[in-house]
Protein backbone atom coordinates (compact mmCIF):
# COMPACT_ATOMS: atom_id res chain seq x y z
CA UNK A 1 0.00 0.00 0.00
CA UNK A 2 1.46 3.43 -0.80
CA UNK A 3 -0.28 6.49 0.72
CA UNK A 4 -0.96 9.52 -1.30
CA UNK A 5 0.30 12.48 0.79
CA UNK A 6 4.25 14.35 1.47
CA UNK A 7 5.94 13.77 4.37
CA UNK A 8 6.97 17.37 3.63
CA UNK A 9 5.53 18.87 6.54
CA UNK A 10 4.45 16.18 8.86
CA UNK A 11 1.39 14.87 10.77
CA UNK A 12 1.90 17.38 13.92
CA UNK A 13 1.64 20.45 11.16
CA UNK A 14 -0.85 19.06 9.11
CA UNK A 15 -3.43 16.72 11.03
CA UNK A 16 -6.47 17.80 9.18
CA UNK A 17 -4.74 17.61 5.87
CA UNK A 18 -3.66 14.48 6.30
CA UNK A 19 -6.46 12.94 7.74
CA UNK A 20 -8.45 14.06 4.53
CA UNK A 21 -6.35 12.09 2.59
CA UNK A 22 -7.14 8.58 2.40
CA UNK A 23 -5.82 6.58 5.15
CA UNK A 24 -6.28 3.41 6.60
CA UNK A 25 -8.06 2.45 9.96
CA UNK A 26 -4.59 2.15 11.62
CA UNK A 27 -3.49 5.14 10.06
CA UNK A 28 -6.63 7.37 11.42
CA UNK A 29 -6.17 6.12 14.77
CA UNK A 30 -2.55 6.85 15.09
CA UNK A 31 -2.80 10.08 13.81
CA UNK A 32 -6.34 10.49 16.17
CA UNK A 33 -4.35 12.59 19.04
CA UNK A 34 -0.78 14.06 17.87
CA UNK A 35 0.81 16.12 20.71
CA UNK A 36 1.30 19.70 19.79
CA UNK A 37 4.80 21.03 19.84
CA UNK A 38 6.04 24.07 21.48
CA UNK A 39 9.09 26.78 21.21
CA UNK A 40 10.04 25.81 24.62
CA UNK A 41 10.08 21.69 23.95
CA UNK A 42 12.47 21.50 21.42
CA UNK A 43 15.71 18.81 22.48
CA UNK A 44 14.64 16.19 24.11
CA UNK A 45 16.67 14.24 22.38
CA UNK A 46 19.98 16.02 21.21
CA UNK A 47 22.79 14.40 19.12
CA UNK A 48 26.00 16.46 18.85
CA UNK A 49 28.52 15.23 16.38
CA UNK A 50 28.26 11.56 17.13
CA UNK A 51 30.45 9.01 15.52
CA UNK A 52 30.25 5.29 16.36
CA UNK A 53 32.96 3.08 14.98
CA UNK A 54 33.80 -0.27 15.82
CA UNK A 55 37.05 -2.33 15.42
CA UNK A 56 36.98 -5.12 13.25
CA UNK A 57 40.00 -7.46 11.89
CA UNK A 58 42.46 -4.22 12.81
CA UNK A 59 40.05 -1.77 10.62
CA UNK A 60 37.93 0.44 11.80
CA UNK A 61 34.48 0.64 10.82
CA UNK A 62 32.14 3.73 10.75
CA UNK A 63 28.39 3.30 11.41
CA UNK A 64 27.65 6.92 12.70
CA UNK A 65 29.32 9.51 10.96
CA UNK A 66 29.07 12.99 12.62
CA UNK A 67 25.63 12.92 13.17
CA UNK A 68 23.94 15.66 15.14
CA UNK A 69 20.12 16.20 15.34
CA UNK A 70 17.28 17.21 17.87
CA UNK A 71 13.75 15.81 19.14
CA UNK A 72 10.90 17.70 20.10
CA UNK A 73 8.59 16.78 23.14
CA UNK A 74 6.15 14.31 22.11
CA UNK A 75 7.76 13.60 18.37
CA UNK A 76 7.08 10.26 17.23
CA UNK A 77 10.08 9.81 15.23
CA UNK A 78 10.45 6.83 12.57
CA UNK A 79 14.46 5.61 11.60
CA UNK A 80 14.74 3.82 8.20
CA UNK A 81 17.61 2.39 7.03
CA UNK A 82 18.71 -1.21 5.32
CA UNK A 83 20.41 -3.84 7.61
CA UNK A 84 23.35 -3.32 9.08
CA UNK A 85 23.10 0.82 8.41
CA UNK A 86 23.21 1.46 11.84
CA UNK A 87 19.63 2.15 13.48
CA UNK A 88 20.20 -0.22 16.26
CA UNK A 89 23.41 1.38 17.08
CA UNK A 90 21.73 4.81 16.82
CA UNK A 91 18.87 3.47 19.29
CA UNK A 92 21.44 1.84 21.57
CA UNK A 93 23.42 5.34 21.90
CA UNK A 94 20.16 7.39 22.40
CA UNK A 95 19.18 5.07 25.31
CA UNK A 96 22.47 5.00 27.14
CA UNK A 97 23.11 1.31 26.38
CA UNK A 98 26.19 2.39 24.22
CA UNK A 99 28.51 5.50 24.19
CA UNK A 100 29.66 6.87 21.18
CA UNK A 101 33.15 7.07 19.75
CA UNK A 102 33.04 11.10 19.94
CA UNK A 103 29.86 13.37 19.99
CA UNK A 104 27.52 13.69 22.85
CA UNK A 105 23.83 12.58 23.79
CA UNK A 106 21.47 14.80 25.70
CA UNK A 107 18.49 13.29 27.33
CA UNK A 108 16.06 16.53 28.97
CA UNK A 109 19.04 18.35 29.26
CA UNK A 110 21.18 15.91 30.94
CA UNK A 111 24.37 14.64 28.79
CA UNK A 112 24.36 11.06 29.61
CA UNK A 113 27.75 10.27 27.30
CA UNK A 114 29.26 12.61 30.08
CA UNK A 115 27.86 10.36 32.83
CA UNK A 116 29.31 7.27 34.83
CA UNK A 117 28.26 4.06 33.76
CA UNK A 118 26.69 3.54 36.82
CA UNK A 119 24.87 7.08 36.80
CA UNK A 120 23.52 6.43 32.94
CA UNK A 121 22.30 2.91 34.51
CA UNK A 122 20.57 4.85 36.62
CA UNK A 123 19.09 7.40 34.28
CA UNK A 124 18.54 5.03 31.78
CA UNK A 125 15.89 3.10 34.24
CA UNK A 126 14.49 6.18 35.35
CA UNK A 127 13.33 7.76 31.83
CA UNK A 128 14.19 5.42 29.10
CA UNK A 129 11.60 2.62 28.20
CA UNK A 130 12.82 -0.11 25.48
CA UNK A 131 10.64 -2.04 23.47
CA UNK A 132 12.51 -4.96 21.28
CA UNK A 133 11.84 -7.08 18.39
CA UNK A 134 12.91 -10.44 20.26
CA UNK A 135 10.53 -8.86 23.11
CA UNK A 136 13.34 -9.79 25.45
CA UNK A 137 11.50 -10.75 28.66
CA UNK A 138 12.89 -12.54 31.31
CA UNK A 139 11.41 -16.49 30.85
CA UNK A 140 12.20 -17.33 34.73
CA UNK A 141 9.78 -14.53 35.85
CA UNK A 142 6.03 -14.20 35.46
CA UNK A 143 4.27 -11.74 33.50
CA UNK A 144 3.37 -9.72 36.16
CA UNK A 145 7.37 -9.95 37.26
CA UNK A 146 9.25 -9.03 34.36
CA UNK A 147 6.67 -5.66 34.29
CA UNK A 148 7.49 -5.17 38.00
CA UNK A 149 11.33 -5.25 37.34
CA UNK A 150 12.57 -1.87 36.04
CA UNK A 151 11.11 0.03 39.06
CA UNK A 152 12.14 -3.19 41.65
CA UNK A 153 15.68 -2.04 40.08
CA UNK A 154 14.88 1.60 40.67
CA UNK A 155 14.07 0.82 44.67
CA UNK A 156 10.58 1.71 44.46
CA UNK A 157 8.10 -0.11 47.91
CA UNK A 158 6.87 -3.39 46.28
CA UNK A 159 3.18 -2.53 47.06
CA UNK A 160 3.34 0.44 44.43
CA UNK A 161 5.48 -1.63 42.01
CA UNK A 162 2.75 -4.15 42.01
CA UNK A 163 -0.42 -2.11 41.84
CA UNK A 164 1.88 0.32 39.25
CA UNK A 165 2.34 -3.36 36.86
CA UNK A 166 -1.30 -4.53 37.38
CA UNK A 167 -2.75 -1.15 35.55
CA UNK A 168 -0.32 -1.90 32.93
CA UNK A 169 -0.90 -4.99 32.11
CA UNK A 170 -4.46 -4.02 32.42
CA UNK A 171 -4.01 -1.30 29.83
CA UNK A 172 -2.34 -3.87 27.57
CA UNK A 173 -5.29 -5.98 27.80
CA UNK A 174 -3.70 -8.71 29.94
CA UNK A 175 -4.74 -8.71 32.97
CA UNK A 176 -5.99 -12.71 32.63
CA UNK A 177 -2.24 -13.38 32.28
CA UNK A 178 -0.65 -12.04 34.95
CA UNK A 179 0.93 -14.98 36.56
CA UNK A 180 1.91 -16.88 33.24
CA UNK A 181 5.19 -17.69 32.51
CA UNK A 182 6.52 -15.69 28.84
CA UNK A 183 6.74 -19.04 27.08
CA UNK A 184 3.22 -19.64 27.44
CA UNK A 185 1.97 -16.47 25.16
CA UNK A 186 1.96 -15.50 21.90
CA UNK A 187 4.31 -13.06 19.84
CA UNK A 188 1.97 -10.84 20.01
CA UNK A 189 0.89 -11.38 24.02
CA UNK A 190 4.94 -11.17 24.41
CA UNK A 191 4.99 -8.24 23.16
CA UNK A 192 2.34 -6.80 24.47
CA UNK A 193 4.00 -7.65 28.51
CA UNK A 194 7.77 -5.64 26.67
CA UNK A 195 5.28 -2.69 26.34
CA UNK A 196 4.02 -2.63 29.93
CA UNK A 197 7.86 -3.05 31.20
CA UNK A 198 9.01 -0.43 29.18
CA UNK A 199 6.14 2.12 30.28
CA UNK A 200 6.74 1.33 34.20
CA UNK A 201 8.72 4.21 34.98
CA UNK A 202 6.92 6.38 33.15
CA UNK A 203 9.84 6.84 31.01
CA UNK A 204 10.61 10.32 28.82
CA UNK A 205 11.68 8.44 25.96
CA UNK A 206 10.30 5.18 24.40
CA UNK A 207 12.84 3.27 21.93
CA UNK A 208 10.91 0.84 20.02
CA UNK A 209 13.58 -1.46 17.93
CA UNK A 210 11.54 -3.23 14.90
CA UNK A 211 8.86 -3.90 17.48
CA UNK A 212 6.73 -5.73 15.22
CA UNK A 213 9.41 -7.67 13.28
CA UNK A 214 8.72 -11.21 14.89
CA UNK A 215 4.85 -10.57 14.49
CA UNK A 216 1.92 -10.93 11.72
CA UNK A 217 0.53 -7.91 10.57
CA UNK A 218 -2.48 -7.89 11.88
CA UNK A 219 -1.01 -9.10 15.71
CA UNK A 220 1.48 -6.35 14.56
CA UNK A 221 -1.22 -3.12 14.18
CA UNK A 222 -2.82 -3.74 17.39
CA UNK A 223 1.19 -3.20 19.16
CA UNK A 224 1.60 -0.75 16.94
CA UNK A 225 -1.77 1.11 17.83
CA UNK A 226 -0.92 0.62 21.55
CA UNK A 227 2.27 1.66 21.30
CA UNK A 228 1.10 5.01 20.02
CA UNK A 229 -1.50 5.01 22.56
CA UNK A 230 0.56 4.72 25.85
CA UNK A 231 4.02 6.54 24.69
CA UNK A 232 2.89 9.54 22.20
CA UNK A 233 -0.91 10.14 22.97
CA UNK A 234 1.18 10.31 26.64
CA UNK A 235 3.40 13.20 25.32
CA UNK A 236 6.17 10.69 25.46
CA UNK A 237 8.89 10.63 22.89
CA UNK A 238 8.52 7.43 20.74
CA UNK A 239 11.52 6.67 18.62
CA UNK A 240 10.88 3.74 16.18
CA UNK A 241 12.54 1.60 13.99
CA UNK A 242 10.25 -0.39 11.65
CA UNK A 243 9.49 -0.56 7.96
CA UNK A 244 5.21 -0.49 8.26
CA UNK A 245 4.40 1.56 5.77
CA UNK A 246 1.40 2.86 8.51
CA UNK A 247 3.98 4.04 10.64
CA UNK A 248 6.18 6.21 8.52
CA UNK A 249 2.72 7.59 6.93
CA UNK A 250 1.38 8.77 10.55
CA UNK A 251 5.24 9.40 12.33
CA UNK A 252 6.14 13.33 12.58
CA UNK A 253 9.20 13.32 11.32
CA UNK A 254 11.14 10.23 8.97
CA UNK A 255 14.79 9.28 8.99
CA UNK A 256 16.72 7.34 6.84
CA UNK A 257 20.63 6.49 7.65
CA UNK A 258 22.46 5.34 4.80
CA UNK A 259 26.59 5.39 5.12
CA UNK A 260 26.97 6.79 8.19
CA UNK A 261 24.69 9.81 7.70
CA UNK A 262 20.92 10.19 8.69
CA UNK A 263 18.81 12.58 6.42
CA UNK A 264 15.44 13.62 7.09
CA UNK A 265 13.01 12.49 4.51
CA UNK A 266 10.95 15.54 3.04
CA UNK A 267 10.29 12.99 -0.27
CA UNK A 268 6.65 12.39 -1.25
CA UNK A 269 6.14 8.83 0.61
CA UNK A 270 5.30 7.01 -1.98
CA UNK A 271 8.88 7.88 -3.76
CA UNK A 272 10.60 6.97 0.02
CA UNK A 273 8.94 3.56 0.32
CA UNK A 274 10.01 2.89 -3.17
CA UNK A 275 13.55 3.08 -2.06
CA UNK A 276 13.52 1.99 1.06
CA UNK A 277 15.01 -1.10 1.48
P1 LIG B 1 20.87 -2.18 11.95
O1 LIG B 1 20.14 -2.14 13.26
O2 LIG B 1 20.60 -0.99 11.09
O3 LIG B 1 20.63 -3.45 11.21
P2 LIG B 1 23.24 -2.22 13.62
O4 LIG B 1 23.17 -0.92 14.32
O5 LIG B 1 22.85 -3.43 14.41
O6 LIG B 1 22.43 -2.13 12.25
O7 LIG B 1 24.72 -2.47 13.12
C1 LIG B 1 25.40 -1.52 12.30
C2 LIG B 1 26.75 -2.08 11.93
O8 LIG B 1 27.58 -2.10 13.08
C3 LIG B 1 26.72 -3.49 11.39
O9 LIG B 1 27.65 -3.60 10.36
C4 LIG B 1 27.14 -4.33 12.56
O10 LIG B 1 27.80 -5.49 12.14
C5 LIG B 1 28.08 -3.40 13.28
N1 LIG B 1 28.11 -3.66 14.73
C6 LIG B 1 27.08 -3.52 15.58
N2 LIG B 1 27.45 -3.84 16.84
C7 LIG B 1 28.76 -4.16 16.77
C8 LIG B 1 29.74 -4.57 17.73
N3 LIG B 1 29.43 -4.66 19.04
N4 LIG B 1 31.00 -4.82 17.28
C9 LIG B 1 31.31 -4.69 15.98
N5 LIG B 1 30.45 -4.31 15.03
C10 LIG B 1 29.19 -4.05 15.40
MG1 LIG C 1 18.84 -3.48 14.16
Amino acid sequence: MRVPFTLDHPARAQPKERAANNLSDAQAVLLASSPVATDDCVGIIRLEHVTKAYEEAGKQRIVLNDVSLSFGCGEFVVLLGKSGSGKSTLLNLIGGIDTPTAGDVWIDGQPITRMNDTERTLFRRRNIGFVFQAFNLIPTLTVRENVMLPLELAGRPAAHVRRRAEELLEQVGLSHRIDAFPDRLSGGEQQRVAIARALINDPLVVLADEPTGNLDYETGKQVLELLDTLTRRAGKNLVMVTHSEEVVGVADRVFRLRDGKLLEDHLPLAHSLTSTA
